[in-house]
């Protein structure tokens, strides 16, 4: 084996002992050494995404390493093998005219409005090892749309920074390339748009905006497919002209393209056809640094206890950690106090909630406490010593769980998702007009969080 080999086969022997094993796979497993000469040490990779990344976060620290088996001081150069590379390496104007071609400008017909929310951008989005692949593709698309993955699939957990990621790519997109149209558009009101389409006989409308009118498609919680033919068939067309024309399209959903159930297989093939990355819950450190880049945006700190504390309490959902911190600084403002330890545990004493805390285990503790079955539960029987704790549990999956309607819904024995709204209403009202059940839900929220 070559010197240039055993060298490298030497650093990827400590990196891998350094990252995780998805990290390892995706980003050192592609990895070829190409030479070493001069002090310069060459690697190549397939993708323009895997070589800024590597860049990004990993050239110190590979030149760190090799300067130590060699003794001397390394210069890492990351070379891509296909023609993207050329996007990293055009100058402004180049750029400009690459952008004409892939934009032409008098190809936007329709000026369309993007649905974006200018806040959510890659500057105050935290990266860590959770979402790295997830924002290294999403920074790539922001970048280059329609260049490097696509379409893309973002998967993962309520609350840990789909949409976020996804909008931040639209507006990254608006700001590189001004003539272009970014659409952003929730699954459902794709879903909802189409039907009136047929309805008022507008169809072509909906397909020029969709099929001509758009160079960046950003549809958020495809999983709403599920189960819906006629609007899959209208998607897999649309998403086919796009694709066709070089346009950029990334999804976001609440799992993995193999785990969708009632898709047309047709239709996950395509999802899989470009890039799917996973979001994971963030680790404690990414929790503590969200919480803190959180705090800036309102001017404010809190002290390290408090930050720990509430990283350590509230750990799955980021939208959980931003509610717990505008809660907290709402009761600071009130009390006119500064934020301590023991304010942040009285104050979010019952906003916390266990992470364990499920739809079947709320099930169980209402159903116990007014010694019914489940399954009478989750029956559609209507005298009210069975309607009530149904309503009740209805209230704690929504209030205590990051479940959608609908999921609560199911699993009241497939109910529609308007029972659970209309029963969270009626709770509401009835624990403020009677004492009893205002008791009932107190007690039942501790047993609840005691028992998960
Ligand atoms: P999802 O679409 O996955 O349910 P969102 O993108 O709506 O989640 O994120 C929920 C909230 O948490 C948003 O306000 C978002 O800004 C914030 N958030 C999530 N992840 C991060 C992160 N890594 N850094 C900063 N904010 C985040
Ligand atoms: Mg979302």
């Amino acid at each position: 084996m070559s010197d240039y080999k055993f060298l490298w086969d030497k650093v990827i022997e400590v990196i891998r002992l350094s990252t995780s094993k998805s990290i390892f796979q995706s980003f050192f497993s592609v990895v070829h050494p190409l030479s070493f000469d001069n002090n310069k040490y060459i690697i190549q990779v397939d993708s323009p995404l895997v070589a800024d990344w590597l860049k990004q976060k990993y050239s110190k620290k590979i030149e760190a390493l090799l300067s130590d088996q060699t003794g001397e001081k390394i210069k890492l150069v990351v070379k891509v093998k296909s023609e993207p590379q050329k996007i990293e390496t055009l100058s402004v104007s180049e750029l400009e005219k690459e952008n004409s071609r892939l934009f032409p400008p008098q190809k936007k017909k329709v000026s369309i409005s993007s649905n974006l929310n200018p806040n959510f951008t890659f500057n105050n989005f935290i990266v860590g090892g959770s979402n790295q692949m997830a924002h290294a593709a999403a920074f790539a698309s922001g970048q280059n749309p329609g260049h490097v993955y696509n379409p893309l699939f973002i998967y993962g957990g309520v609350g840990l920074g789909k949409t976020h990621l996804m909008q931040a790519i639209g507006n990254a997109n608006l700001i590189h390339h001004k003539d272009i149209n970014v659409h952003y558009i929730s699954c459902e009101r794709f879903i909802n748009q189409f039907i009136e389409g047929i309805q008022n006989n507008s169809l072509t409308k909906f397909r020029n905006l969709y099929r001509e009118n758009t160079d960046v498609l950003l549809i958020d919680d495809i999983q709403f497919l599920s189960n819906k033919e006629a609007m899959q068939e209208e998607f897999f067309h649309t998403f086919d002209s796009l694709l066709n024309a070089g346009k950029q399209i990334v999804m976001t959903c609440d799992k993995s393209p193999n785990e969708l159930e009632n898709i047309e297989e047709r239709l996950v093939n395509r999802f899989e056809w470009g890039m799917v990355v996973d979001i994971q819950s963030p680790n404690f450190e990414t929790r503590v640094a969200i919480i803190n880049k959180k705090l800036e945006h309102f001017g404010k700190c809190f002290d390290d206890d408090v930050c720990y504390y509430l990283a350590n309490k509230v750990r799955n959902d980021v939208r959980k950690i931003e509610g717990a911190i505008i809660k907290l600084l709402g009761f600071a403002s009130v009390q006119n106090k500064p934020v301590t330890l023991e304010m942040a545990k009285e104050c979010l004493r019952d906003y916390i909630v266990s992470p364990a805390v499920t739809l079947e285990s709320i099930q169980k503790t209402v159903a116990d406490f007014f010694n019914i079955r489940i399954n009478e539960l989750c029956s559609s029987k209507r005298s009210r010593n069975i309607s009530h704790p149904r309503q009740i549990a209805m209230f704690f999956c929504r209030t205590l769980t990051n479940s959608s309607l609908n999921e609560i819904a199911q699993s009241f024995g497939g109910k529609d998702h308007t029972t659970v709204l209309y029963a969270c209403r009626k709770i509401d009202n009835e624990r403020m007009e009677n004492e009893l059940v205002n008791q009932e839900i107190i007690t039942l929220n501790k047993r609840i969080v005691e028992n998960s």
